[in-house]
């Protein structure tokens, strides 16, 4: 689906004033074009001197409120593209050595390089002097917060990690740490209102659009039998029987197999080859349920290996009696953990943003007021007082490593020397170790002296792409007339889009009545089927970062608009402030048995990859090949055990 005609442009409000386009057009340009375009630096200017650039000194500088294209936003990336395409920064003049000397210097200011100085600090004291970099203009890497204003109303929403997914999984130290950050999750079940849009009779709806369907639809699940529901969609008459087939999955399609031939089979199958080839359901069906997997494998089921599918409870494997639990090549995502039932309920109104935020109130006091979960989600955080002379822990944003080399022979030396970009200057600290808790890809290019295997490894997986939109709206009356709170497009632009979680904590409310704003997210993962999967997930990321934002907001104005319509939302009306927040380099790689060997574990490219390397350790949760919080923290902690051996 796709609104390609801009004669409707008025219509759709595309040139009504709201928040937006603060930050335009992540076009990629040269890297001094690039420099320049960075907002930080417009407002700022280029310094003579590399200290003098302190954008975050400025009392309004305040990233979470900033809309328009968010996530990887401009002027993060660039550095880094550059030093990928060769660029070089060794003719670094003395001048860029700022003569900081740290115990440890994190590269990486997400949920793994936060808690890895929060583990650090925790085992060496107090005093031991931590530095965390990172290239974006605020902290937290994919848990991140949005911020939209309706008049004096606060308006919260999640920039990306959104759950705290079955924290009974989660192991002693990455639990340890929610609790130490102040997190009780059992507390959460009072905030979360699960039964709020129930009660208000409203539920799943489908937008089925007329490039892909042949008319503009929306079906709303209700209290209906799926073979109601089908009989209203525009699928034709033998798909309509054929989805409620499928569904009741009777049928043992791979008869005269043992459930261990079975899932052989399946992990070796996509799953629409599944139910295209043993179900024989009609295309149809495959078009409808083709972006199904889309939020979770960043790709759509012709990449998805039928036994995950199987694993997350997808239509049609009923009759095949699988004998339960995990088999050789399951996803990680797909094998069951934690406790059964356990509800998807852990979160802050800012999903996870919060537990960064509580990470940086805990590193730098200073930072935000209060000392709760509930009160960390109104607080505003005082971005000037990340990186103060005299602190023992520093947090710089802005600032893109380059590189992290040993002085001298890695098995012997005694600091590291990490570079970094700030400002369009090169500046240069020295540690005594080295966390990078950066993405795998981008180790060999700051780590040239690693062993090749190594270096091999860390750039195997690639990173899924993926799109979290948050549309703030006036209202969300339409949803309260068509009785639907979240609504899934399967050929839309995004993938679908719902009204926001139902979480009240502090002093912070979500919207109760339909007359308030409220916040709607949406996913969109650029996917292109047909390609390898992880050329999809390249093509996706090449896609992300040559999309202007008027694009991104003209399809979000036709898709609710469109799929909204007959609940009397007008886009022009009814949005008030869009942020699209683009990860370019979202989902860590997780290995799939239709498109990786099934390694054992020692073999895994991401084992191979985290090896520690002289005084540089390597955390964040491509580490694990596991795209989630927990990952990412155990990953800090073993990289922070490691490197304690070494201070
Ligand atoms: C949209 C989205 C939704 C998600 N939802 C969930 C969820 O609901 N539940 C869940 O458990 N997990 C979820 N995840 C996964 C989870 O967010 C991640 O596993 C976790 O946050 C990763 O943390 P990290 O610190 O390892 O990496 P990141 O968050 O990526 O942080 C790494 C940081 O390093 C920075 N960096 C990279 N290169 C450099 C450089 N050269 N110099 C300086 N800095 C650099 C990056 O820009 C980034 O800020 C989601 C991920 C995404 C993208």
């Amino acid at each position: 689906m796709t609104s390609r005609n801009r004669d409707g442009d008025h219509s759709l409000g595309m040139d009504r004033p709201i928040t937006r386009r603060q930050f335009i057009n992540g076009v990629s340009v040269a890297v001094t074009g690039s420099l320049l375009s960075s907002p930080w630096l417009k407002a700022y200017g280029v310094p003579g001197s590399p200290f003098q650039f302190a954008p975050e000194k400025d009392p309004g500088y305040y990233p979470p409120a900033l809309t328009g294209l968010r996530g990887s936003q401009e002027g993060a990336w660039e550095i880094g593209h550059a030093m990928r395409d060769g660029e070089t920064w060794d003719a670094i003049g003395q001048e860029a050595d700022t003569g900081e000397s740290y115990d440890l210097v994190v590269v990486g200011g997400g949920i793994s390089g936060l808690a890895a100085a929060y583990f650090c600090r925790k085992a060496a004291g107090p005093q031991a002097r931590t530095l965390v970099l990172d290239n974006h203009d605020d902290f937290g890497g994919h848990a991140r917060r949005n911020e939209f204003k309706h008049g004096n109303r606060l308006v919260i929403g999640c920039g990306g990690t959104v759950y705290i997914d079955t924290p009974s999984s989660y192991s002693p130290e990455s639990i340890g740490l929610i609790r130490e950050l102040g997190i009780d999750v059992n507390r959460v079940y009072q905030y979360f209102d699960d039964d709020f849009y129930s009660s208000l009779n409203l539920g799943r709806g489908v937008f089925f659009d007329k490039e892909t369907f042949g008319v503009d639809r929306l079906v709303v699940r209700g209290d209906s039998t799926l073979a109601e529901f089908a009989a209203q969609t525009p699928l034709n008459p033998t798909a309509q029987k054929d989805l409620v087939r499928l569904s009741e999955g009777k049928k043992d399609y791979m008869p005269g197999l043992t459930s261990d031939e079975k899932k052989e089979r399946l992990t070796k199958i996509s799953y629409r080859d599944y139910i295209r080839n043993y179900v024989k359901v009609d295309p149809q069906v495959i078009t409808y349920l083709q972006n199904r997997t889309h939020s979770l494998f960043g790709a759509g089921i012709e990449a998805a290996p039928a036994l995950d599918c199987w694993g997350l409870g997808y239509p049609g494997f009923q009759g095949l009696n699988l004998e339960k639990g995990p088999y050789p090549g399951m996803s990680l995502t797909t094998v069951p953990r934690g406790t059964p039932g356990e509800p998807y309920v852990f979160h802050f109104p800012d999903g996870c943003g919060s537990i960064s935020r509580l990470l940086v109130r805990a590193l730098i006091p200073e930072s935000a007021p209060g000392n709760t979960m509930e009160d960390i989600v109104t607080a505003r955080l005082n971005y000037a007082r990340l990186d103060e002379d005299g602190q023992p822990v520093r947090i710089r944003l802005n600032s893109t490593v380059v590189r992290a080399l040993h002085r001298g022979d890695p098995q012997s030396a005694k600091e590291v020397e990490v570079t970094y970009i700030r400002g369009g200057k090169a500046q240069r600290v020295r540690a005594k170790t080295c966390i990078l808790a950066c993405w795998n890809s981008v180790i060999p290019h700051l780590c040239p002296e690693m062993p090749e295997k190594q270096k091999t490894a860390l750039v195997y997986g690639v990173k899924v792409p993926l799109v979290y939109t948050n549309v703030m709206i006036r209202n969300w009356t339409s949803f309260q007339k068509l009785g639907v709170s979240s609504v899934s497009c399967p050929g839309g632009f995004h993938t679908g889009f719902s009204l926001d979680i139902p979480v009240s904590m502090g002093d912070y409310q979500f919207a109760r009545t339909p007359e308030d704003p409220m916040v709607l997210s949406m996913i969109r993962t650029p996917c292109s089927p047909g390609l390898p999967l992880r050329e999809q997930y390249r093509a996706g990321r090449e896609e992300l970062l040559v999309m202007e934002f008027e694009t991104f907001e003209r399809e979000i104005r036709d898709q609710l608009g469109r799929a909204l319509s007959t609940g009397g939302f007008d886009p022009a009306r009814d949005i008030e402030g869009i942020t699209v927040n683009r990860w370019p380099h979202g989902y860590a790689y997780e290995y799939n048995s239709l498109w990786d060997p099934i390694w054992p574990e020692e073999k895994q490219p991401c084992v191979i990859g985290r090896k520690p390397f002289g005084r540089i350790s390597i955390a964040n949760s491509d580490a694990a090949a596991f795209a989630y919080v927990n990952p990412a923290i155990d990953q800090a902690y073993r990289a922070v055990q490691e490197v304690l051996k070494k201070a």
